[in-house]
């Protein structure tokens, strides 16, 4: 595979880092007012406040190797907070399925992130085998809206969210695929209550959220009635690319093997040491690996077809590979990775090492859990039939 840079996307990739660093917070300056001008500045490059929509919608309409340099320098940049759910997750569902009416009325606001937006699918019962969902949304006799009922569980940052987009049921007589119908509704109304779950990273960013009649105009139904699996089941395609963080975990292994330079090990330092390198260097292999895989998804996406089973591999590996570079900063904190509290104990980089470490064994499990992964691998990339014993 050519991977060369054409002097454009030299050119490109200089303009990109330009970019951040004329952009780049300072300190003191408030930061909520610098994160909307960072936006609205990124706007007016060309779209660059949302890459991946097309320029239909405003998107840059950037080729897949200029996509693959901005992520690369985004894993560089400190850029502003921004949450994957409303840019990259239900706009592009607005795009694809919803009417012209609703994508004039939250598509602005997503794009200047205005409005918060959470994800409400999962379900106690209903996770890998989402389509199980049992929150049930009763059209009323005259037509008007639904009345939503049910309890969705690990909505991340449900508690800062002003919208939801969520699968309810409208039928269970056929198929569970059937039946599920997507909708979109405030969070800040009667009937919606929010609870917080606190994972073992001691961080509170998911939720347990109990709807109990809650009233849906049923001109915020995205689509038809009984399609929302199709719908999502692209949303989900989308979801698995973007967490495969390969660039981030680039620069990550690189901070850390120069924090593993920092650790004293004999007359030399950890990263002399023979067991240690090998790690690093096998992660480095792996991500190399991975960055390939990424960048024939991106060549297939630029020829115009939507992500297909290969998100399933970036998704596995990716976040394996994440997992496996906070395995590796731990042992390199040693014991003081454990430390737990505002204070670094020992080396600085090993503050909260732990923490990361237990945050990231989820990484393994939200947007599809790895075995579910290596199913959709086995039969849709490797052709496997499921055994009928
Ligand atoms: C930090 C975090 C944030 C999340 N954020 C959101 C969110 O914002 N919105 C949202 O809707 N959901 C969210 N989720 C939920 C997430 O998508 C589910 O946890 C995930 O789909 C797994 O479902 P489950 O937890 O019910 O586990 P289960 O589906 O019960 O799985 C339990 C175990 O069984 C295994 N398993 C299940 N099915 C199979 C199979 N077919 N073959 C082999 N093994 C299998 C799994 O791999 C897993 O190890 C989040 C989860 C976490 C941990």
């Amino acid at each position: 595979m050519d991977i060369e840079l054409s002097q454009q996307d030299q050119d490109f990739r200089q303009d990109v880092r330009q970019f951040f660093a004329d952009n780049a917070y300072k300190a003191g300056e408030d930061y909520a007012e610098w994160r909307l001008e960072w936006f609205k500045k990124a706007a007016e490059k060309g779209g660059w406040d949302v890459p991946k929509w097309s320029p239909e919608f405003g998107g840059p309409g950037w080729t897949p190797t200029q996509h693959y340099i901005w992520e690369q320098e985004t894993a560089r940049a400190t850029l502003p907070w921004d949450m994957p759910f409303g840019v990259g997750m239900v706009a592009p569902i607005i795009m694809a399925y919803g009417n012209k009416a609703q994508q004039d009325r939250f598509l602005p606001d997503i794009r200047a992130r205005r409005v918060n937006w959470c994800q409400g699918y999962s379900e106690p019962g209903a996770g890998s085998d989402l389509a199980s969902l049992k929150t049930r949304a009763e059209l009323s006799a005259d037509g008007s809206h639904y009345v939503v009922n049910g309890t969705k569980i690990w909505t991340t940052a449900a508690h800062i969210a002003d919208w939801i987009f969520c699968l309810t049921r409208t039928d269970d007589s056929g198929k569970k695929q059937e039946g599920i119908t997507f909708l979109l509704f405030p969070m800040k109304q009667d009937g919606i209550e929010v609870k917080p779950i606190i994972t073992l990273g001691g961080a509170h960013s998911v939720n347990t959220v109990y709807l109990t009649d809650v009233k849906v105009p049923v001109e915020n139904r995205i689509g038809e009635q009984g399609k929302g699996w199709t719908y999502a089941k692209g949303l989900l395609q989308h979801e698995r690319t973007g967490l495969a963080g390969l660039s981030r975990s680039l620069v990550a292994l690189e901070g850390l093997r120069d924090n593993a330079r920092s650790v004293p090990r004999g007359n030399s330092t950890l990263m002399d040491d023979p067991a240690f390198r090998a790690k690093a260097a096998e992660l480095e292999i792996d991500l190399m690996a991975a960055e390939f895989t990424e960048l024939r998804s991106l060549a297939s996406a630029a020829a115009g077809a939507a992500p297909g089973p290969e998100s399933s591999i970036l998704k596995l590996k990716g976040t394996e590979i994440q997992q496996r570079i906070q395995k590796l900063t731990v042992e390199a904190g040693g014991i003081y990775s454990a430390a737990w509290g505002p204070k670094p104990v020992g080396n600085s980089f090993a503050k909260g090492g732990m923490a990361g470490y237990l945050a990231s064994r989820a990484y393994t499990i939200y947007g599809g859990a790895s075995e579910v992964q290596k199913d959709v691998v086995a039969k849709n990339v490797l052709g496997i039939k499921r055994s009928s014993r």
